[in-house]
This record gives C-alpha cells, sequence and structure tokens, in this order.
C-alpha cells in the first residue's frame, strides 16, 4: 500500500472513532455515488446518534436502496466518508458487518425450514455453540411470539409472522444497528403495530435503526430524525414535528361558548379566519410553544374565555410533497 494511501486511511480510522466518540451510530458526509453518467447520491451528510430511529425518505428512485447498500458494506462509494458503529466502510467492512443487521424486502428466511430451524442456522452462522444457540432461539421465538409456530414450516406463516422471524434472525448476531427497509410494506395494521413495538423495544435496548420505508406515518410513529432525500442531496432533515413546521398549514383552533367570546377573541388575535355558526377561530400557526404562548397571553389580557383549544399540525404527507414536488417541477 502507498504512503498516501496508508496515511488516508489512518485519518479514515481517526474519524471514525471521534464519530463514535461522538455517540454517532452512523456518520456520513459527502457521499456520493453515480451508475455510469446518472449521479445517484451527490454529497449527502447524514448523523444518526446511537439508541435512535432514523429513517430516510424519497419518493422512487431517489436513492434511498443505493444509501443503505453502501452503509451495509453491499457497494462501494465513489467519495466521501462512511462510518457505521464506529468503523469505516471503506477501509474496515467486515468489522461494520459484525456489528450490523440488514432485513427488510428480501427475506433471509428459508420457506422449507421451520422458524426453529431458521433461527438455529443463523446460531450455527454466529457459532453460538449448541447450549446458547438453543437458549438464544427459545428466547427470539418466545420475543417474537413465535412459539406456537415454531416447529411449522415458514411458507405456511403470515406476512407479519415472515417479518418478524427475519428480524428475529437478525438479532441473533445481536447487532449494534440495524438497517430495516421497508418494514412493514404489504403487512395488516395489527402486524404493522406489532412491528412497530418491536422495534421500540429494541431501541429502548440501545439498539440504532436506519428505517426506510414508503408510509410516512410509520416514520412519524418511529423515527427520532427524518431526512428527505430528492435528486441526490438531503433536501429536509429534523425532528417529525420541525419537518411539519417548515410548510405552511398549521393553525389553532380556538372554540368559544359564546358570540361576544367569538368577537372579543377575533378582535384581540387580529389576522384569523372566523366561522361564526360553528363559534370556531382558525388562527395561523408555525406550531412552536414560544407562538403558542403570546396567542394565549393575548386572549388571556383581553379577558377572552376560550372553550376548546386544539392544534392542527401539517403530516408528513403534506411536508413530503411540498419538499419533493417543488424539484421535480423546475425546468
Ligand atoms: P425505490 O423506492 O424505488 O426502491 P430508491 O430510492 O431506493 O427507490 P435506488 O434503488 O437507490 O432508489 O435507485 C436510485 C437510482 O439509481 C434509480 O434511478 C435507479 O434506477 C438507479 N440504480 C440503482 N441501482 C442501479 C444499478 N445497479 N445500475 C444502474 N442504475 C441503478
Amino acid at each position: 500500500m502507498s504512503e498516501l494511501a496508508s496515511e488516508s486511511s489512518a485519518q479514515r480510522e481517526l474519524a471514525s472513532e471521534s464519530s463514535a466518540q461522538r455517540g454517532e451510530a452512523i456518520a456520513v458526509s459527502g457521499l456520493r455515488k453515480s451508475y455510469g453518467d446518472h449521479l445517484v447520491l451527490d454529497g449527502i451528510e447524514l448523523h444518526v446518534p446511537r439508541g435512535t430511529v432514523f429513517s430516510l425518505l424519497g419518493a422512487n428512485g431517489a436513492g434511498k436502496t443505493t444509501t443503505v447498500k453502501i452503509l451495509s458494506t453491499l457497494i462501494a462509494a465513489d467519495g466521501g466518508r462512511v462510518a457505521v458503529a464506529g468503523h469505516d466502510v471503506a477501509t474496515d467492512p467486515d468489522a461494520v458487518r459484525a456489528a450490523i443487521g440488514v432485513t427488510g424486502q428480501f427475506s433471509a428466511v428459508d420457506n422449507l425450514l421451520t422458524g426453529q430451524e431458521n433461527l438455529q442456522l443463523m446460531t450455527d452462522l454466529h457459532h453460538l455453540g449448541r447450549a446458547a444457540g438453543r437458549a438464544r432461539v427459545a428466547e427470539l421465538l418466545r420475543r417474537f411470539d413465535l412459539v406456537d409456530a415454531a416447529t411449522k414450516p415458514a411458507s405456511t406463516y403470515s406476512g407479519g409472522m415472515r417479518r418478524r422471524l427475519d428480524l428475529a434472525m437478525t438479532l441473533v448476531g445481536s447487532p449494534q444497528v440495524i438497517f430495516l427497509d421497508e418494514p412493514t410494506t404489504g403487512l395488516d395494521p395489527r402486524s404493522r403495530r406489532s412491528m412497530w413495538q418491536i422495534v421500540r423495544e429494541l431501541v429502548a435496548g440501545g439498539v440504532t435503526i436506519f428505517l426506510t420505508t414508503q408510509y410516512l406515518e410509520e416514520a412519524d410513529e418511529l423515527a427520532d430524525r427524518i431526512a428527505v432525500l430528492d435528486h441526490g442531496r438531503i433536501v429536509a432533515e429534523g425532528t417529525p414535528d420541525e419537518l411539519k413546521r417548515r410548510i405552511p398549514g398549521g393553525h389553532v383552533l380556538l372554540r368559544f361558548a359564546t358570540l361576544a367570546d367569538l368577537e372579543s377573541a377575533t378582535r384581540a388575535v387580529g389576522h384569523a379566519s372566523r366561522d361564526g355558526d360553528a363559534l370556531e377561530l382558525r388562527v395561523p400557526h408555525d406550531g412552536s410553544l414560544r407562538s403558542l404562548k403570546a396567542l394565549l397571553d393575548r386572549l388571556d389580557t383581553d379577558l377572552v374565555e376560550v372553550e376548546q383549544l386544539s392544534m392542527h399540525t401539517p403530516d408528513l404527507d403534506d411536508v413530503f410533497l411540498a419538499l419533493t414536488e417543488r424539484k421535480v417541477t423546475a425546468p
């Protein structure tokens, strides 16, 4: 290896270690990837704290799977730095692989084997040893509610059972970081909720989840932070609430007991739309605590009695459309 190459590899190791010291499970900077002359990732920046759920959103073809493939060492990047669990994916891919689990659209479940046999296969692959392997299989079958189905072939499992088995198989290696690629696509609402509960329990146990999903409701439920990928760039990043506040449409709805109260409130608030029949006032609002307090202070100063107050924020669908539409329609 040339001096220059080994120096840059040492620098990479240092950068990975310092990201791990900052408590980051995933640190990505300047990530670039093209397929031929098609630029897919154009300098991506991502920082995922340990023990959190991070969701990457993007329209079909935005580059989500490409990002997951690079982060999980399946393909190489053209440029930039990627550290996962404190290891550089380019210089230390084996250490990254030992620290991660990947589950999703392409399940690792073998249909001809039973749930128990699938899990045993994983404990053998991880060289857990006979007794420890058996104990781990029993624990995972219990935890994932698969005890009754343990001796049935996986081909007879429902979609939800199969996803649970797939995730249980990933957990045999006790990964620190799990890439969940569309974990609930095609599942019924009950199975989806049970999967969400499992994800929450994993995170409570310190695991970091990198989630891609086509259900924005799922990102809203699970993710601590969300990044929106569009045309190879991260166009927005923040908590679900921060993202919702970035687009217009949020408002506070005030309901009053009498028309007199409604009229006093209209004078006190100024810019608002009122519905005299429903005795309601709709006040545009950015969702922040500070402007809510300012609004309540104004009503309080004018001694206006509010019967009911509710806040309405745009949902992630609105955010996603607002953030990605502009670029799609741009010339
Ligand atoms: P989806 O939600 O549809 O899975 P995605 O956001 O995961 O989309 P990618 O699969 O990462 O998107 O693909 C990003 C772009 O790169 C697409 O235009 C895709 O056609 C292209 N692409 C992906 N893999 C390859 C490949 N092996 N060779 C050439 N082009 C590719």
